[in-house]
């Protein structure tokens, strides 16, 4: 065991208190963690952050890391990422649904370095990343938390209308299909190359999307999305308004001006020639 306030020189700190709350940067602490784990958040640190257009972050807020319970985090083998902040932007995991490529970019780089990677999907973590190295890099169709990753990827980077379950069926594999043949990956995905090689290019065309200017159209969705989540009691209501504002004449009218999102195709095509 190690007892370590920084990874690669960016400091580790604390934001689960009353007056360092969540999504704050919190307050630097010291953290125990196992020495062989210490090394693998290093690298993975290191290649997202070098992958990634905002550069290194100058905070990374922690869940914590050595946890006096059962389970990964009793060895001290065990990360929860809470929030990154650069100097002019911030990306807080419970922010996902506004920020969703930046999210998905880091994501497909963290996983190619732990076998488990727990997203905002994933039952109870919907406020943090838990990664771990109890199982190795690989995909496979049974595991809940690497098809919804996959789904999620499908559906929010590449635009595949596919439900996000966590379950592996004919749609979700046609989908991927599509995709590896889209960037020239061989299939089968379980393949542990074809995997990686997946993760890599999505991670960069993730990361290249989250530069892109914004859409009314896209924040449209994100509404969407939120009202996907609301308990049924509103759903109804809060859809039945948000339909009235989209078929009003002249909301329909401005919307239908606006070109739809970036274009996946051209960013996709320099992702695979650099
Ligand atoms: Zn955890």
């Amino acid at each position: 065991m190690k007892s370590i306030n920084a990874i690669n020189n960016i400091p580790l700190h604390y934001a689960r208190l009353v007056n360092h709350p969540y999504g704050t940067r919190g307050e630097q602490r010291q953290f125990s963690i196992d020495s062989n784990f210490l090394e693998v958040l290093k690298n993975a640190f290191d290649e997202v952050f070098s992958s990634c257009p905002l550069g290194i972050p100058e905070v990374v807020t922690t869940a914590g890391i050595f946890v006096n319970k059962p389970g990964q985090h009793g060895h001290g083998t065990a990360f929860d990422l809470d929030a990154i902040f650069w100097t002019n932007e911030t990306l807080v995991t419970k922010n996902f649904i506004h920020q969703k490529e930046l999210y998905l970019g880091v994501e497909s780089f963290l996983r190619k370095h732990f076998g488990i990677v727990l997203n905002y999907n994933y039952p109870n973590h919907q406020d943090h990343w838990h990664v771990d190295t109890s199982v190795p890099v690989d995909y496979n169709e049974a595991s809940k938390s690497e098809t919804l990753y996959l789904q999620m990827v499908l559906k929010h980077i590449y635009g595949k209308p596919v439900i996000i379950d966590g379950l592996s069926g004919p749609q979700t594999r046609g989908h991927t299909k599509d995709v590896f043949d889209r960037l020239n990956i061989n299939t089968p995905i379980t393949t542990k190359a074809n995997y990686l090689k997946f993760l890599d290019i999505t991670g960069k065309v993730a990361f290249k999307l989250s530069e892109e200017n914004i859409t009314p159209l896209q924040l449209l969705e994100n509404l969407e999305t939120v009202i996907d989540q609301l308990p049924a009691a509103n759903k109804h209501d809060v859809r039945e308004a948000l339909n009235s504002f989209v078929d009003n004449d002249e909301t329909s009218t401005w919307l239908n001006g606006i070109t739809h999102h970036h274009d996946l195709d051209s960013v996709i095509d320099h992702v695979l020639a650099s």
